[in-house]
């Protein structure tokens, strides 16, 4: 059952075994592991529910739908870090590009060493890796999903003799329509909108959408639900009072939301970790401007990744994105606008991801706004410049005419000479035009109370009954697409609350 705006009374009240708030890539897992061990799971979900065939190009339309804010949120710092996050029944995997990769080895060690536990170790999680892989499908794009600017960029790559290595996608027959950020029109994509959501409906799961959650119900020293209000989707405003009252209370409402709700009880208290160690695997967008037709918006996104300065932290990717949302990242308006967006069909669009080399913060600001901090450091300068340096060359080897680049004094490079002194160019954070949408690490799990925020198992160390399940877990970056580590996490803790929850039962 699916419930929305106009179903909740004034002050409605609602029951569960266990109440997950957040349907995105922690949250649907878990209530899907739950559901099908018999317990009456209840979603809360603050986005609507949009279904395969609602789906369109539009960006008008999409864009304020699935994504928080209409997608202009912002992460504070030199520079200002613009993120994108999904609000919507499947949460950010609906709008996600689908690239399905499991924690490398060499983190999985970090973390067992970091947390001396075998169980987030390579073999420890393992088993959650290969369900998942099997849940969502993942396996390379057939050959006929592809587009001339994937293509590009590989023969770029063998040009320059770069290691280019094709991504796992989570799909299923897609024909690479283009359309992964504004939702897959085709059901290919294995958003938890299309994969674990209907499973844990078919197990009985309802799920209690338009509903943003404000508060933790606390009793005795434990958490026993949660209390929100419905939001009018046509007003936006927020009316109905709902209060759920359950067993078990799991908040999996991404690595900004999940702090930003827990924060305002004063809970992580033994660490203070609560909201720190925030990571965002940054990106810096280029833009190579071709002489012949392209058409990227032909074949899927992303396709492939050159991993040839893994060691130093740093992928590329080509990530072909509607004309809507390329004309606002440009630097010029007017007429040279216009003139630059009649060749949408000759670009190719790429983006050089680095890997965190520090921490930031998530606060709770006035009037329920999470106030997510960030502030690159003069090493990731470093790396920006010298991948956009060498993803730049690579295009003009490749024959592009041009390059926008992601710098605030030196938009544009025509030839390779362009690309001399830019490290002079770049004098300061704020000449650097970044982007994200990997949010994690804000509620570590460790061993320790003195050193994570939750336990093994993901519940709050000074909160019983209270269990978080999304990419605020991650102890450290890792370097790749979060959401199969997210979402084999998340098997993990419900298959433990499962067990926990069978056993105080009997
Ligand atoms: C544009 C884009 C492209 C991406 N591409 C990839 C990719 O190719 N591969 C990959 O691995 N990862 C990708 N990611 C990242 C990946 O999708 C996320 O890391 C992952 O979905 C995060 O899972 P989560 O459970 O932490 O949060 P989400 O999936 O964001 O789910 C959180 C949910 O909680 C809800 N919520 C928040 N606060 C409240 C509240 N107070 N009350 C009720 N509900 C609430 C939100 O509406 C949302 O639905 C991408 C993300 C974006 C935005
Ligand atoms: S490219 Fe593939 S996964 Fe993405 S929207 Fe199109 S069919 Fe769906």
């Amino acid at each position: 059952m699916i419930l929305a705006h106009n179903d909740y009374q004034l002050d409605q009240q609602l029951d569960a075994d266990v109440v997950i708030v957040g349907t995105g890539a922690g949250g649907a897992p878990l209530g899907a592991v739950l559901a099908e061990a018999g317990l009456d799971v209840l979603f809360v979900e603050e986005g609507g529910y949009h279904p395969t065939t609602s789906f369109n190009p539009y960006g008008t339309e999409s864009i304020g739908r699935l994504m928080r804010d209409g997608g202009t949120t912002t992460i504070q710092g030199r520079p200002l870090i613009p993120y994108v996050e999904g609000r919507c029944v499947g949460g950010s995997t609906v709008v996600n590009g689908g690239m399905s990769w499991r924690t490398p080895e060499r983190i999985l060690q970090e973390w067992q060493q970091l947390t001396g536990a075998p169980e987030l170790g390579p073999a420890g999680l393992e088993p959650y890796f290969s369900r998942v892989q099997h849940d969502t499908a993942m396996a390379a794009q057939l050959e006929v999903s592809l587009g001339d600017d994937n293509r590009i960029m590989e023969a770029g790559a063998r040009k320059m003799g770069w290691l280019h290595e094709k991504n796992t996608r989570g799909q299923y027959l897609c024909v690479g329509c283009n359309n992964c950020v504004m939702g897959c029109p085709t059901g290919a994509k294995s958003s938890t909108l299309v994969t674990y959501i209907p499973r844990a409906r078919c197990a009985g799961a309802r799920c209690a959408t338009e509903l943003r959650v404000e508060r933790l119900i606390l009793e005795g020293g434990r958490c026993v639900g949660v209390q929100g209000r419905a939001i009018n989707p046509r007003t936006r405003q927020r009316d109905k009072l709902v209060t759920v009252r359950s067993k078990a209370t799991v908040i999996a409402c991404g690595a900004v939301q999940t702090p930003h709700l827990l924060l305002q009880h004063g809970l992580g208290r033994p660490s203070g970790q609560l909201g720190r160690n925030f990571l965002c695997h940054p990106n810096a967008k280029v833009l190579a401007i071709y002489p012949f037709d392209v058409k990227g918006w032909q074949g899927v996104s992303q396709w492939g990744q050159v991993r040839a300065f893994r060691d130093e932290g740093v992928l590329f990717a080509e990530n072909m994105i509607p004309p809507s949302a390329i004309a606002a990242l440009q630097p010029v308006h007017a007429q040279p606008l216009w003139e630059m967006m009649h060749r949408y069909n000759q670009m190719v669009l790429g983006g050089v991801l680095v890997e965190d080399s520090t921490t930031g913060r998530v606060l709770r600001g006035p009037l329920d706004m999470a106030i997510p901090r960030y502030q690159i450091t003069p090493y990731d300068i470093h790396r920006f410049i010298s991948g956009v340096e060498r993803m730049a060359r690579m295009h003009f080897e490749m024959g592009a005419e041009r390059v926008v680049l992601p710098f605030a004094r030196r938009h544009f490079a025509t030839s390779v000479d362009d690309l001399a002194n830019l490290d002079q160019v770049v004098r300061h954070p704020d000449d650097l035009d970044l982007f994200t949408v990997h949010l994690m690490g804000t509620a570590r799990m460790g061993t320790k109370p003195r050193e994570s925020v939750v336990d093994l198992n993901g519940q709050l160390w000074d909160l019983p009954g209270c269990y978080v399940s999304d990419a605020s877990l991650f102890p450290t970056a890792i370097g790749v697409n979060p959401q199969v580590t997210i979402m084999a996490l998340a098997l993990r803790i419900g298959e433990r609350l499962a067990d926990q929850l069978a056993s105080r039962a009997a």
